[in-house]
Formats: structure tokens, sequence, C-alpha cells
């Protein structure tokens, strides 16, 4: 399948090889990055509108002089294409108390007890002490596996998979950890329960209980704007100021998963780009559209 970024460099090629950028080849060009757009699922009422706004700024906004149509016309579609994933400013978690106790969430199977151990992995080699606690005390396996992901990292796990109560469990693992000096602890929660109704009553127990310092939701960007949803459900729960989207290696839908979280209050983080420990990026929409417009 046509990756956004083929298809974004076609709409470039297309800026490029116009002879006049008057209204009729700027209208060819905008919907040919319409449709890359929408085959990345990104919304469409976002799609409208950056559409608009591109139009808008090339024929109404007096151009730098210097630029060519051509150049200014491929620097508006850069500008607006980082607005739609987020802005200028690259987000970032900080460590700003000790322990910081994050919390993540997120549907099973989204990508979340890997990402803890990538973001374990990412805080561990920028110098912090990072732990790590498994209170998804709801799906079997879950304790095993971030067992054995922390063993990799080489970071402290917290977990017990004899307790059924999340938030004891939650609870003792930040208390046995900042005990042993931990600096970071990240939680990682259930994605999965009797029904999404008792998930979302888990996760906002566990937001009052534990308190948080920050809360990630983690995201698969296979769905596409699909996650929007997601985001919307779980923003209910919790207010959530982070977002990683996991799975961006090989999805065609990436564009549209991180512009609908980036539409939102919470800011993208990191993009997960694979299986491996290693395979986290952190997230700068000045680079990523840099990189997808080639
Ligand atoms: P959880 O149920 O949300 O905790 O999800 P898991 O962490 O168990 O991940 C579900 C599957 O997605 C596993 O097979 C992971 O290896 C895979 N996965 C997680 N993150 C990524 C990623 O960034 N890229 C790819 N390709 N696979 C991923």
């Amino acid at each position: 399948m046509e990756s956004l970024k083929e298809s974004l460099m076609g709409v470039v090629s297309r800026i490029r090889s116009s002879v006049l950028l008057d209204s009729r080849e700027v209208d060819l060009v905008i919907r040919e990055l319409q449709r890359a757009l929408l085959k990345a699922d990104v919304d469409v009422g976002l799609v409208l509108s950056v559409s608009e706004r591109i139009k808008k700024r090339f024929f109404e906004e007096e151009q730098p002089p210097g630029f060519s149509k051509k150049e200014v016309l491929v620097k508006i579609l850069y500008e607006e294409l980082v607005n739609l994933l987020g802005g200028e400013e690259t987000p970032e978690l900080k460590v700003s108390s000790t322990p910081f106790k994050v919390m993540f969430v997120g549907l099973e199977g989204s990508g979340k007890t890997t990402t803890v151990a990538k973001v374990a992995n990412y805080y561990k080699r920028k110098g912090y002490r990072v732990g790590v606690v498994a209170a998804d005390t709801y799906r079997p396996g879950a304790y095993e596996q971030l067992r054995s992901l922390a063993e990799k990292v080489g970071v402290p796990f917290y977990g017990d998979p004899q307790e059924r109560d999340a938030v004891s469990l939650a609870l003792r693992g930040v208390k046995v950890l900042s005990d042993k000096g931990i600096q970071m602890i990240l939680i990682d929660t259930a994605g999965r329960h009797k029904d999404e109704e008792a998930l979302m009553e888990e996760v906002k127990t566990l937001y009052r209980e534990v308190k948080p310092d920050a809360v990630v939701l983690v995201v698969d960007a296979t769905q596409g704007s699909a996650v929007a949803r997601q985001a919307r459900a779980f923003q209910e729960a919790m207010p959530f100021g982070y977002v990683i989207v996991a799975k961006m290696d090989g999805s065609a839908k990436g564009g549209g998963a991180l512009s609908a979280v980036a539409s939102s209050k919470a800011r993208v983080i990191f993009i997960g780009t694979g299986e491996k420990i290693e395979d986290l990026e952190e997230f700068n929409p000045k680079k990523f559209v840099a990189r997808l417009l080639g």
C-alpha cells in the first residue's frame, strides 16, 4: 500500500511540475493532498480545514520576497502539516519530581506493555533510575510479559501474580520502588476488563489513588482516525497529557492516528517504530513532516 510519505511526495512533485500555480493548478494540488490525507485516515473535517487554510494563505498572504511561487506553496504545505500533527514545539515528558509516577493506559493490543519497556529503556539511557510496575491484574500473562521485558531492559520490576486488586498492587509497587531510590516509576495498567465501563472505572480509581504525575495514553497507529474515539473515552476517565502512537512502522494509517491525537489537548511524545525495545522515537512534528515530504 502506498504510504503517506509516498503520496505526500507525489503532492510535492505535482507542485514542482506545475507551470503557473493559478487557482486551477492549486486546486489539483489540494485535491491530491486531500486524497493522501484521507487515505492515511485523517479526519475529513481536519482535511478540509487544512486545505482551506493552505489555499487562503497561498492566495491572500503577502509572500516573502526572493521565493518562487512553488517554494512558497511547499513551505505553506509543510507548515500546515506540522500544525496538523501538533505544532512547532517538541513535547517532552519531564521528570520534575521524585519519584515521578507515570501511569500508562490504553486498550489491550495497542502496544502498551511493550511501550512501557521502551520508555523505561529510553529514560534509563538518559541516566535516570527507572522502575516498572505491572498493575494489569486482569490479563493473564501481563505480569510475565512485563517482568521479562524489565529484565531485558535491566530495570527493577514490581508485580504480584496473586494480587487481584490493581490499586493496592500499584500503591505497593510505588512504595517498594521509591524506597529503592527509583526516580521514575512506570505503571502498566489493564487494557481489557469485563467491559469498557469496568475498564474505565478501574483506570479512574487508579488515577485517584495512585495520583500519577503524568498519564500516557498508548494508541495503535494501524487504527487510524479510530483512535480519536479511544482518546475521548480515556479523556473522560482522567485527564491525560501525553500520547504515544505505537506501531507507526509500516502503518499507512499513521497520519490519521497522529492527527487524531494531535488535535486533542494531549501531546504526542513518542512514536513506536517496531517490536524491539529500542524502537521508540521522540516525536517532533517538524522533523516528522520534513521526513514525510522527503
Ligand atoms: P498491550 O496489550 O497493549 O500491552 O500490547 P503489547 O505490548 O502486548 O503489544 C501488542 C503487540 O504489538 C505485540 O506483538 C508487540 O510486539 C506489538 N508492538 C508493540 N509496539 C509495536 C510497534 O511500535 N511496532 C510494531 N510493529 N509492533 C509493536
